[in-house]
């Protein structure tokens, strides 16, 4: 039930109540070792924010954060830097997040120097970890502006294995690729996931893209997930109106089938001000009075553990057994 509320500038808006950017507003997630939780969602939905509570690069406003059995929501100094070991973050935009002065050999080192591996080990440790992300070694000397988009992020991703980690947290890893680009980097990540033994939570706002690499997907909605699933299954048979919606945008590949979109009404609203009820209610077009009124919590909608918050996901798979 993890929380996170940045507080607002109080002047423009006229309330009793501290003005609040509600981003994570009451989740629960377990992420299973080695496994792939997509986590889905429009910008500004809650996802990154999600990612780095999880991490404890953010600090929750309420709700606690697990890891391999340990509250380590209180974590802080050295506990919380022992385990920075064991959970790492891959980013959107592999250019940002490189320090433009460090050679690839310098940035691949310092966590590891850090940490206090022994420099002969380290040296030897950059060799590796480029041959494994498909870079020769020949050009760590090389400097961040010298690499392709694709390039940087495989050193992004080399980065965040240096300390054999146990968590990635991967923060839309092709977002910012070329579409030619992704589908390499996504083989890459499943490929080192399985030489690993890693887990991913892979955010992404497009659906397609988590498809492939998911076990389980989540999809939010202004800070609440909103359905949870298979990833096969969610795909196959969505459950709540805004996975529906989302799905229905993605191109069919297959030209004699065709499928309806599903156009939303309106934009996102702010989540500095969600609407009350279902959150999802002002775009949805199922919603009813109870919409408005009563927000539906996220439960079982499926005999195979599928979860949706929508007050009507059982009456669409009732429907559905019927016909
Ligand atoms: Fe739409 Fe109502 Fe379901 Fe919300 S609860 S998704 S508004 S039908
Ligand atoms: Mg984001």
């Amino acid at each position: 039930n993890v929380k996170k509320h940045f507080p607002l500038k109080s002047e423009k808006i006229l309330t009793r109540e501290k003005p609040v950017l509600k981003a994570v507003d009451g989740i629960s997630l377990a992420v299973h070792p080695g496994e792939t939780l997509g986590l889905v969602g429009e910008s500004g939905c809650g996802k990154s924010t999600a990612g780095r509570l999880a991490l404890k690069l953010l600090e929750p406003t309420d709700g606690e954060i697990w890891f391999k059995g340990n509250n380590i929501t209180s974590y802080s100094g050295e506990q919380l830097r022992k385990l920075r070991k064991e959970m790492q973050i891959i980013f959107q935009d592999p250019y940002a997040s490189l320090n433009p002065r460090k050679t690839i050999e310098q940035t691949l080192m310092e966590p590891m120097k850090i940490f206090g591996t022994p420099k002969n080990i380290r040296k030897q440790k950059v060799d590796y970890l480029l041959d494994v992300v498909g870079l020769s070694s020949y050009h760590k000397r090389r400097y961040p502006h010298e690499f392709s988009g694709g390039q940087r992020q495989r050193i992004g991703i080399a980065r965040a294995l240096a300390l054999e980690p146990e968590l990635v947290i991967c923060d839309e890893p092709v977002s910012a690729l070329d579409v030619s680009i992704q589908a390499q980097v996504i083989n890459l990540m499943e490929d080192l996931q399985a030489e690993f033994n890693l887990t991913y939570v892979f955010i992404a706002h497009d659906l397609s893209v988590v498809h492939h690499i998911s076990d389980r997907v989540a999809v939010m909605y202004l800070g609440k997930i909103v359905e949870l699933g298979e990833a096969n299954e969610l795909y196959s048979n969505p459950k709540h109106p805004y996975t529906q919606a989302l799905l229905s945008a993605v191109p069919e590949t297959n030209p004699h089938h065709e499928k309806e979109r599903i156009i939303l009404n309106g934009d996102l609203p702010s989540p500095a001000n969600p609407p009350v009820g279902c959150k999802f209610h002002t775009r949805c077009p199922f919603a009813e009075e109870i919409c408005r009124l009563q927000e539906p919590e996220l439960k079982p909608v499926s005999e195979n553990g599928q979860m949706a918050a929508c007050h009507f996901a059982k009456e669409v798979i009732v429907e559905k057994q019927l016909s």
